[in-house]
C-alpha cells in the first residue's frame, strides 16, 4: 500500500449514483474530502442528500463529457459515471458510449492535470457471454460490438483501453476494476435490473419476471463488500485490471426463489423472453483480488439482501414506488 496524503482529496464522477453515493461515505469515513459530479441522467440527490451540510462533501451537477474544470489538489479520482443497468443503456445508448469515451478521457485528463491517481470503474461486462467460466482477468471476452448491450460493452473496453494509454503513455497512475453483479440500498427501483425488480415485485404481490427460463447465473456482491475492495484497489499498486464480485454464483431462478422466500411473498414466477445477448452464465475468478489486494467479500447474500429488501419497502411505505 502506497501513503495516503492526511486529508486526500477525492473526484467521484457518478458521485450520486448507487455505487457513487456509497463510495463517497465510505471515503468521507476515512477522513478524505469528497467532491462528487454527476449529471442525475441516472443519479439521484436523494443518494447524496444525508451528506448536505457537510463541509468535507461538495456535489457538482456537471456532465463529465464536457471539459472538467476543478481548482486545488486532487489525490484520487473514481470514475464511476455512466448509465448502468441494461435498459438504462438501451434507452441512453448514445450517452453512454459518450461517457465512456469521452467522460473518460476527460476524467484521465483531470488526472494527468492534478497528478491525481485514477481509477475507472469498469464492469464484469467487458467478458461478454463469457465463454471461459469462471471468469479471470486474463480472459478477452466475447462481446457483440453491435448488439443492444454493445454500446455499454465497448464503451467500457474502450474506457479500459484509453486508461492503460493513460498509464503508458503519460504515466497516469491507473487502477481498473471490473465490477460484477453488485447489489444493495439505493439501486433505483426502477432500473429494470433483476435485485430492484425482483425485490419490489415480491413486495407488491406481483409475478416475478424471469427472463428465459431463469437458467443463467449470476453471482451478486453486496455493495460494502464493493466499496470496500475498490478502495483497496485504489491504494494498491496494481495497475491491471482486477475483478471484484462474490462468487457464489447461482441461477435467476434460483434467484428469483431467495426473493420470494426472503420477502414472505405470494407473488408467483412469470417466464419472459430472454434479452438479446444476455450472458449465460457469469462468475468471477477473485484470485487476483485476494492476492493483490487481500481481499474477498464477507456479506452473506441473504442478510445483505434482507439490508436491501429494507430498504425497498423503506420507499413503499414512503409511496416512492
Ligand atoms: N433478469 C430477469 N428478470 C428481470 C430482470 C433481469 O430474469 O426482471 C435477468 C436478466 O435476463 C439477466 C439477470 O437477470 O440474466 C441479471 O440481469 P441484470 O439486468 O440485473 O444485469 P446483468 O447482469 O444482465 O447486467
Amino acid at each position: 500500500m502506497s501513503s495516503i496524503p492526511q486529508y486526500p482529496t477525492s473526484v467521484i464522477t457518478g458521485g450520486a449514483g448507487f455505487l457513487g453515493s456509497h463510495l463517497s461515505d465510505y471515503l468521507l469515513a476515512r477522513g478524505h474530502r469528497v467532491i462528487a459530479l454527476d449529471n442525475l441522467i441516472t443519479g439521484n440527490v436523494a443518494n447524496i442528500e444525508h451528506l448536505a451540510g457537510n463541509d468535507q462533501f461538495t456535489f457538482i451537477k456537471h456532465d463529465v463529457t464536457e471539459y472538467i474544470y476543478l481548482p486545488g489538489e486532487i489525490d484520487y479520482i473514481f470514475h464511476f459515471a455512466s448509465p448502468a443497468s441494461p435498459i438504462d443503456y438501451l434507452e441512453l445508448p448514445i450517452q453512454t458510449l459518450k461517457v465512456g469515451a469521452l467522460g473518460t478521457h476527460k476524467a484521465l485528463g483531470l488526472a494527468r492535470d492534478k497528478g491525481a491517481r485514477f481509477l475507472l470503474a469498469s464492469t464484469s461486462e467487458v467478458y461478454g457471454d463469457p465463454l471461459e467460466h469462471p471468469q479471470r482477468e486474463t480472459y478477452w471476452g466475447n462481446v457483440n460490438p453491435i448488439g443492444p448491450r454493445g454500446v455499454y460493452d465497448e464503451a467500457k473496453r474502450f474506457a479500459e483501453a484509453i486508461t492503460m494509454a493513460y498509464h503508458r503513455a503519460h504515466g497516469v497512475a491507473t487502477r481498473i476494476v471490473r465490477i460484477f453483479n453488485t447489489y444493495g440500498p439505493r439501486m433505483r427501483p426502477n432500473d429494470g435490473r433483476v435485485v430492484p425488480a425482483f425485490t419490489v415485485q415480491a413486495l407488491k404481490g406481483e409475478p416475478l419476471t424471469v427472463f428465459g427460463e431463469g437458467r443463467q447465473t449470476r453471482s451478486f456482491c453486496y455493495v460494502s463488500d464493493l466499496v470496500a475492495g475498490i478502495y483497496r484497489l485504489m491504494l494498491s499498486d496494481c495497475s491491471e485490471p482486477v475483478n471484484i464480485g462474490n462468487p457464489r454464483e447461482m441461477s435467476v431462478r434460483e434467484f428469483a426463489e431467495t426473493i420470494i422466500r426472503l420477502c414472505a411473498s405470494a407473488s408467483t414466477i412469470e417466464f419472459h423472453p430472454l434479452p438479446e445477448d444476455d450472458p449465460q452464465v457469469r462468475q468471477p475468478n477473485i484470485d487476483k483480488a485476494r492476492q493483490v489486494l487481500d481481499w474477498a467479500p464477507t456479506m452473506a447474500l441473504e442478510e445483505g439482501l434482507l439490508a436491501t429488501i429494507e430498504y425497498f419497502k423503506g420507499l413503499i411505505a414512503k409511496g416512492a414506488i
